[in-house]
C-alpha cells in the first residue's frame, strides 16, 4: 500500500480530468493525498458555459473551484502560486527545488505527474520535467516512484504501452463530481454546452473518454 500519493499538475482541473478516479481509489484504501497545484489556471478562457466568470474575476473563481474539487475528492491542496501560462519560463532547476521542499517534508511513496513533451500544454511538460527533477535530486534510496502521465494523441505510438492501466468506471461518478466543481471548466473541455437534459449523457460521454487513466512509470 502507498504511504501518501503526491499528485503534481500546474491547473485547477488537471487533478480532476486526469487523474480523479485513481486518487479515489487510494482514498478508499485510506491513502493521503496531496495535490501541488502549481497555478490558478488564470490564463483559461473558458469562462463558464453560459459565461459567468471575467478576466478579472476567474483567478478567484478558479482557487475556489480548485478547493471545492480537492474537497470533495477528501484531498490535501497546496497552492504553489506560479503564474499560469509561465512555468515553461521558469529556471527549471529553481522549480524542482521548490517541489523538493514539499517532497522533503511529505515524504511520499509516489508521485503522480504530467509526461515531459507527451502532455501537450507546456505548462505540463514545464512542470512535470521539474517534478522529476525534483525526485532525482533525492538519495536513490529516498525517492519516491513517479507515475507519469501523457496526454497528446501520439503517446501510445512513441512511447509504448502505458505500465498502469487503472479502469476507474467504478467510481467515476466521484471524478465527475469533481469535474464538475470546476465549474467554469467543465462544460467547455466537455465540449458541452446544453444543460441539464443532457447532464446523462455527457456523463457517459465523458465516461467512455475518461474512464480510464493511465501511468507510464519514470525510469531513471
Ligand atoms: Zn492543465
Amino acid at each position: 500500500m502507498e504511504k501518501h500519493v503526491v499528485v503534481i499538475y500546474p491547473h485547477p482541473d488537471d487533478e480532476s480530468f486526469g487523474a480523479a478516479g485513481t486518487i479515489a481509489k487510494f482514498r478508499e484504501e485510506g491513502v493521503p493525498v496531496t495535490y501541488l497545484c502549481g497555478t490558478l489556471g488564470e490564463m483559461g478562457r473558458n469562462m463558464g458555459s453560459p459565461t459567468f466568470a471575467n478576466r478579472e474575476t476567474l483567478p478567484e473563481i478558479r482557487k475556489k473551484e480548485l478547493i471545492n474539487a480537492c474537497q470533495k475528492l477528501d484531498i490535501k491542496l497546496e497552492m504553489l502560486g506560479y503564474r499560469d501560462k509561465t512555468l515553461e519560463f521558469e529556471d527549471r532547476t529553481e522549480l524542482a527545488k521548490n517541489l523538493k521542499l514539499y517532497l522533503d517534508k511529505i515524504k511520499p511513496s509516489l508521485v503522480i505527474t504530467h509526461y515531459p513533451e507527451y502532455a501537450v500544454h507546456p505548462d505540463h511538460n514545464a512542470l512535470g520535467a521539474a517534478a522529476i527533477e525534483a525526485v532525482e535530486m533525492m538519495p536513490t534510496e529516498d525517492r519516491p516512484t513517479v507515475w507519469a502521465q501523457a496526454i497528446s494523441n501520439d503517446f501510445p505510438a512513441v512511447l509504448g504501452k502505458p505500465d498502469i492501466t487503472n479502469d476507474i468506471t467504478a467510481n467515476f461518478d466521484k471524478k465527475f463530481e469533481a469535474i464538475l466543481a470546476h465549474q467554469s471548466q467543465a462544460m467547455g473541455v466537455l465540449g458541452q454546452h446544453r444543460e441539464k437534459e443532457a447532464k446523462n449523457d455527457l456523463k457517459e460521454i465523458a465516461k467512455q473518454r475518461l474512464g480510464f487513466e493511465q501511468f507510464y512509470i519514470w525510469k531513471y
